[in-house]
């Protein structure tokens, strides 16, 4: 398949399996046969992974990507030979990071639920074509994805505000919302990848849901307690 199709959880579910080394090879750049540079894409896709993997402990160099045509069997073999041979000095995943099996994957199962979160935060870079392969080195930095990290965006639907009109729960891409009519919405903080499409689409006379940054995020109202009470109902009452 064409590189560009190439995505971080790929590479994260090959490491999950226990793939000690992932290599990733693409066409050479300016030279895509179609107009879609998927291989820019691979490139950005594969310098991010590599940072996401140092952030949670994995030597980066277990990802390698180079580009080659298809007429180039010998540059080919020469890239995947000393990638084997990296990987061979490198030795099983996680022994020369000092992560037993368990913890690895602890880390790889938190890290993969975030990919969704940290594409849509990086997606301008992701879609960048750097002429200057220089450049490309600090195009993600080490502080740059701790940031992204620690300081992570979550969503919270205020129970004050909403008004169940269900737009959110249908506009999630991923189920995250608990939503029944007439019932004050509940954004599933364990499913949420936090993508923000719900805060966009929750009508402006709500503005019921906001962005929460590095902290934690409200507990949610009990069943049973989620009734909502409309607006104009509340006004009413008061006049
Ligand atoms: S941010 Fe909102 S729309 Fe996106 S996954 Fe979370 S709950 Fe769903
Ligand atoms: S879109 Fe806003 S008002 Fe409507 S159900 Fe969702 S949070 Fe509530």
């Amino acid at each position: 398949m064409c590189s560009g199709r190439v995505d971080m959880k790929f590479v994260l579910r090959a490491f999950s399996k226990g793939i000690d080394g992932v290599f990733i090879g693409g066409c050479h750049f300016n030279e895509c046969n179609y107009i879609a540079n998927g291989n820019y894409h691979a490139l950005n896709m594969t310098l991010l992974t590599k940072r996401v993997m140092e952030y949670i402990g994995l030597n980066p160099e277990r990802l390698a990507m180079r580009v080659m045509s298809g007429s180039e069997a010998n540059l080919y073999a020469d890239h995947v030979n000393s990638f084997i041979k990296k990987i061979k000095e490198l030795g099983p995943l996680g022994k020369i990071e000092g992560l037993d099996k368990e913890e690895l994957n602890v880390r790889l199962d938190k890290v993969t639920k975030l990919v969704p979160y940290v594409k849509v935060m990086k997606n301008d870079k992701l879609g960048t074509f750097l002429m200057n392969e220089d450049e490309y080195e600090s195009l993600f930095t080490k502080d740059e994805i701790e940031q992204l990290f620690s300081e992570m965006v979550s969503y919270y639907i205020d129970p004050e505000k909403c008004q169940a009109c269900m737009t959110c729960a249908r506009r999630c891409p991923v189920g995250a919302i608990i939503s029944a009519k007439k019932e004050i919405h509940i954004i599933d903080q364990d499913k949420c990848i936090r993508c923000g499409s719900c805060m966009a689409g929750c009508p402006p006379r709500f503005s019921a849901i906001g962005k929460i940054v590095g902290e934690p995020v409200p507990p949610p109202v009990p069943e049973g307690e989620r009734t909502v009470v409309r607006k104009s109902k509340e006004k009413t009452e008061v006049s």
